[in-house]
């Protein structure tokens, strides 16, 4: 039989989860369909209902609704639990099951880069996104890692929550070249021209990722790469974390690469930015 997958969100129509899922599951002879569903917050628990009522075999939650979620599911993984979000449910016999792939979705797209576990990395956010990274980075064995925020509360809460340190910016700003790895993680980039700190310090030795990918290289990593880092994009993250949501529904991890040449192409790029 026919299974259903859906993402929710609003708005949802940019989503590009829908062409991803569908791709593999055409490439790997599953018979499913991916839909996108607007639902605003006020028809979130209605949602829910629906989604046990249909049989929908999985879904996909992005914004707003990571959080108000979590009280709907029928159980939580670590990964949701430690996000305080959820990005993806798998119906199991009934029973919705709530996870967060955003997280180990970076580390996977990270790993694909010569990165050193034990050598210092630093986290620029403090929101959701950090949140995720953070844990699924000191989860994954990066032993040193250093928050740094706007907000320098919310570093210094989620540093110790982690078991990271937390910088000021100032203080990031003076001490860049030290990091070998450096993940932007703020939403500063997306809409403006504009860095989330001052770079004049970093060397040219550092992996530097950005997550935001539309655009596909923000202000941040030109300069990056004007510097001469090796430098990565938010579409390794997204690719991964939907990789993982795939795996989780169906136990086949899909072709990673081959997602993030079309999602790149998808986004008005013609190669991998690396
Ligand atoms: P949140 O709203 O939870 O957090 C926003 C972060 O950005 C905070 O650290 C905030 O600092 C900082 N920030 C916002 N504006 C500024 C500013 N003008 N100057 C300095 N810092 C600023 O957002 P999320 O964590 O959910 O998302 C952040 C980004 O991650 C988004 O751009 C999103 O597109 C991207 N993302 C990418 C994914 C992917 O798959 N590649 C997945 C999820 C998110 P403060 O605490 O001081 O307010």
């Amino acid at each position: 039989m026919k299974k259903w997958y859906v993402v929710i969100g609003d708005p949802i129509s940019h989503s590009l989860s829908p062409f991803m899922h569908d791709h593999w599951f055409e490439k790997h002879g599953i018979d499913a369909s991916y839909i996108p569903v607007h639902v605003e917050p006020k028809q979130l628990e209605q949602a829910f209902h629906s989604m046990k009522l249909l049989g929908i075999s999985g879904f996909n939650i992005t914004l707003p609704h990571k959080q108000a979620a979590i009280p709907l599911l029928d159980e939580l993984d670590e990964t949701a639990r430690d996000m305080n979000a959820v990005n993806t449910v798998a119906n199991e016999n009934g029973r919705l099951k709530g996870f967060n792939t955003d997280g180990d979705g970076f580390v996977r797209s990270l790993l694909s880069y010569p990165v050193d576990k034990d050598r210092a990395l630093l986290v620029i956010g403090a929101g959701g996104a950090a949140r995720g990274i953070s844990f699924a980075l000191s989860r994954a064995g990066f032993s040193n890692i250093t928050i740094t925020n706007r907000t320098f509360r919310r570093a210094q809460e989620l540093a110790d929550e982690t078991g990271s340190k937390a910088m000021v910016l100032a203080d990031a700003e003076a001490n860049l070249s030290e990091f070998a790895t450096i993940v932007q993680t703020t939403s500063v980039g997306l809409t403006e021209e504009a860095l989330p700190l001052s770079m004049t310090h970093l060397g040219s030795g550092s992996v530097v990722a950005d997550i935001i990918y539309n655009p596909l290289e923000t202000p941040f990593l030109k300069e990056a790469k004007a510097k001469g880092c090796l430098v990565l994009n938010g579409v390794g993250m997204f690719v991964n974390q939907g990789a993982i949501a795939f795996e989780k529904w169906t136990g086949i991890r899909p072709d990673t690469e081959e997602m993030i040449q079309l999602i790149t192409e998808k986004l008005g790029g013609n190669h991998v930015n690396r």
